[in-house]
């Protein structure tokens, strides 16, 4: 396939739930689109959390990535505004549960969201997020297929690092077959808790381990991130001074620092 995207795809994936991907989604994009640039998240977890946390009501989600990935649907097809200006998202639905059986049998079964995002009217977008099921399906494929590069939320826990090699082992794999150029955009450390002793352990051990692949940024734990939501609203319009909405900013600006510094290798 040719490729002559503008845009830039990264897919936000981790297999383990709770870790923060959709808050960074959700997060990361604002900041983005808070700069100006024209950003789409793409919803692919049949929970439809990011859809959901940006206020986009499930009566209303008349077309979905349900569409995008079975029916041959557009980008413009299914986009729907966001309350939150130069933020555009493609909802889901629980639709999405049954994608892996309706086009397990294609032979394009793991191309169909590239071929979407690499079509023309994809490219109004400079930035496109992908936020991921909790799983290493047929949807996290297409979003790893589709992407430049992927960000990794981690939850600063005990556990953090376990299935980090399984997810690290998958993105070689997808180097292999499916898409040769994909990067690691960095992994970003969630859910920080300072009065935590075991919490700084585990950034260091994550340091120590994937060095310069993790974000300066770390995103503390905070309760204004968590009851955004709910409100149907990102944190960053929700509080903008809170100290994880400050994070996300932060954050933001490496992604965009690392996107300069890949364009210009
Ligand atoms: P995932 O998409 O990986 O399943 P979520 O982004 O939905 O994870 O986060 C899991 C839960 O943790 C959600 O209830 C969310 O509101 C909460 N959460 C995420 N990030 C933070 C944070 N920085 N501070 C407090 N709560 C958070
Ligand atoms: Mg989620």
């Amino acid at each position: 396939m040719m490729s002559f995207s503008r845009n830039r795809i990264i897919t936000i994936a981790n297999q383990k739930g709770g870790v923060g991907k959709t808050t960074t989604a959700i997060n990361l994009a604002t900041a983005l689109a808070a700069i100006g640039e024209n950003v789409l998240i793409v919803d692919l977890d049949p929970q439809g959390n990011a859809s959901t946390g940006l206020g986009v009501n499930r009566r209303d989600r008349t077309m979905s990535t349900y569409d995008l990935l079975t029916r041959n649907a557009s980008v413009s097809d299914t986009v729907m505004e966001t309350a939150v200006p130069h933020l555009s998202i493609i909802p889901s639905t629980m639709d999405l549960l049954g994608v892996e059986m309706e086009i397990a049998g294609t032979r394009d079964r793991v191309f169909r969201l590239k071929k979407a995002l690499q079509a023309e009217d994809a490219q109004a977008y400079t930035y496109v997020l992908i936020d991921c099921p909790p799983s290493l399906n047929l949807l996290t494929m297409n979003a790893m297929a589709a992407a430049h590069s992927i960000l990794v939320p981690l939850q600063c826990e005990f556990f953090a690092l376990e299935g980090l090699s399984q997810l690290l082992d998958t993105v070689e794999q997808v180097r292999d077959s499916l898409n040769p150029d994909l990067d690691i955009q960095g992994i970003v450390l969630t859910m920080f808790d300072a009065r935590n002793n075991l919490a700084q352990q585990v950034v260091a051990d994550v340091r120590a381990h994937l060095g310069e692949k993790v974000y300066r940024t770390l995103i503390p734990r905070n309760v204004r991130v968590s009851e955004a939501p709910s409100y149907g609203k990102p944190a960053i319009l929700y509080d903008l001074k809170c100290a994880g909405s400050q994070a996300y900013l932060q954050l933001a600006s490496e992604v965009i620092q690392r996107e300069r510094s890949r364009k210009a290798a």
